[in-house]
């Protein structure tokens, strides 16, 4: 059984290192005693050196929010996965809505990404997810498939169990009104190893873990573990707030 995985994603925060140093270290304090839970905070690329040293001797660990799919060259303002490598980073998230919705990232470049940092030895996390507007067509299932069918596109079994899935319906992002219903995730999840099964063996699929993502708070965050099946949780506003994001693991985690 893989233990459950949760992620912090502080986006574009903070905007001062102290304030991520802080941040760091009450997490690191308020969450030193759980081990059934991994846990990885991604903060922005500028602030990684400083988690790193924060992070010493814990078992947090810590990811990008992006790199590239270039090694090195003429990329103006891109972090290679090497780069990140160097920074001691261990997982990297690919494909997040904002970065496919403001920064026009496709299928096809989430692909390139993916195999990058899997080549690099990193561990992905694959963002995908529907919007309102698609939602209301009822087309979760028709995104979800283009998502996984053209963003996974030659990646190997083995690369697989490199990677987590964060299912993250982008109407629920940011929004403080995450989805009420606990059928409404598990469907999507069973939906999403659906799809997965028909690309690998079922073997390789019921390995793989699953996370949910969208206003994840301490108040909502068993409901998506206990009554939905997911196997972790990608929590963007709630872990900037270091008292938040303990409840949050706490209350998943068995302690
Ligand atoms: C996210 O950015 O991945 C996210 C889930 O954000 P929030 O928790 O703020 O909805």
């Amino acid at each position: 059984m893989q233990k459950l995985l949760v992620v912090a994603n502080w986006k574009m925060n903070p905007s001062a290192i102290g304030a991520a140093q802080r941040l760091t270290k009450a997490i690191k304090k308020g969450l030193q005693r759980v081990t059934d839970t991994e846990i990885v905070l991604c903060p922005p690329h500028t602030w990684l050196s400083a988690i790193k040293e924060e992070l010493k001797k814990s078992k947090i660990k810590f990811g990008a929010q992006n790199s590239f799919w270039k090694e090195s060259g003429a990329y103006t303002g891109e972090i290679s996965v090497s780069m990140i490598k160097n920074l001691g980073c261990s997982y990297v998230i690919i494909g997040h809505s904002e970065r496919r919705q403001i920064l026009g990232e496709t299928d096809e470049i989430i692909n390139l990404k993916l195999k990058r940092a899997l080549k690099g030895g990193l561990n992905c996390i694959l963002c995908i997810g529907e919007t309102l507007e698609e939602r209301q067509e009822d087309k979760m299932a028709e995104v979800v498939t283009r998502q996984l069918q053209s963003g996974l596109k030659g990646i190997s079994p083995f690369s697989l169990s490199r990677i987590s899935i964060a299912y993250e319906p982008i109407w629920a992002i940011g929004s403080g009104t995450p989805p009420a219903s606990p059928n409404e995730i598990m469907t999507a999840g069973l939906f999403i190893r659906k799809v997965l099964t028909g690309l690998y063996s079922t073997s390789v699929v019921q390995k793989l873990r699953i996370l949910y993502g969208g206003s994840v708070a301490g108040s909502n965050a068993a409901f998506y573990i206990k009554e939905s099946g997911m196997n972790g949780l990608l929590v963007g506003g709630a872990s900037l707030n270091a008292t938040e994001f303990i409840n949050i693991v706490k209350t998943v985690s068995n302690i």
